[in-house]
């Protein structure tokens, strides 16, 4: 009988530029993947009117921010727009020792800072929109939804370019045409970084017991 080992959790960073509809794609994927958990990010932004706080984001003050910086509670963080966003290490770990992947919708300095803290069991993909125009049309489409004003959607164009610049420091590159392909192809590209011979640790269990 094999003794039974546990495979590396996987860390899954999706980055896109702003309106990309990631945080769409992500949802799709949590909803089919009941192994795959979310990272709930603390934010110092203001809630858009749909968000939860708890759910969407931890909402917090700048102080509160500040104050998790200092006592070394973020896995990464950021300023992203003229906000800050983080990873709580506490909430990370709670979800890897329950047996899950965990999933970032984090932006590429986020990325970058997890790369360099744990390499190996890092799986980055990043989500490119169709077209400019396409970006152009989600973000109106979030700013009439959401109360954004004119400034923060403009400001947000402006950094498409600089954001969509860092695809090359991704494992993966899959392009949004429809939400649910593009999930799809998520999906697949985690059981294929699961079934990778150095993830599985029981494989050495499996192969004993077939060849004795
Ligand atoms: P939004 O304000 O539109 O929800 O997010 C703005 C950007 O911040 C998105 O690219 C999103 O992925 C990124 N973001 C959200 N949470 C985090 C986080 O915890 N860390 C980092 N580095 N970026 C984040």
């Amino acid at each position: 009988m094999n003794s039974s080992l546990k495979d590396e959790p996987l860390l899954i960073i999706i980055s896109s530029p702003s309106g990309a509809g990631k945080t769409s794609v992500c949802r799709l994927i949590l909803k089919s993947e009941s192994n795959i958990k979310i990272s709930i990010s603390s934010t110092t932004r203001d809630p858009r009117q749909n968000e939860v706080n708890g759910k969407d984001y931890h909402f917090i003050t700048k102080e509160e921010f500040n104050l998790k910086v200092e006592n070394d509670d973020f896995i990464e963080y950021a300023e992203v727009f003229g906000n800050f966003y983080g990873s709580l290490k506490k909430d990370v770990n709670l979800l890897i020792s329950s047996g899950n992947d965990v999933l970032f919708d984090i932006d590429w300095q986020g990325a970058q800072q997890l790369l360099q803290s744990n390499p190996s069991n890092i799986v980055s993909i990043f989500i490119l929109p169709p077209t400019k125009e396409e970006i152009e049309n989600r973000l109106k489409m979030r700013q009439e939804d959401s109360g954004d004003n004119d400034d923060i959607t403009t400001s947000r164009m402006m950094r498409f370019k600089d954001e969509v610049s860092h695809w090359v420091e991704y494992d993966y590159v899959v392009i949004n045409n429809s939400l649910e392909i593009c999930s799809q192809e998520i999906i697949s590209i985690i059981n294929t970084e699961r079934k990778k011979r150095n993830r599985q640790k029981n494989l050495v269990n499996i192969v004993r017991d077939l060849i004795s």
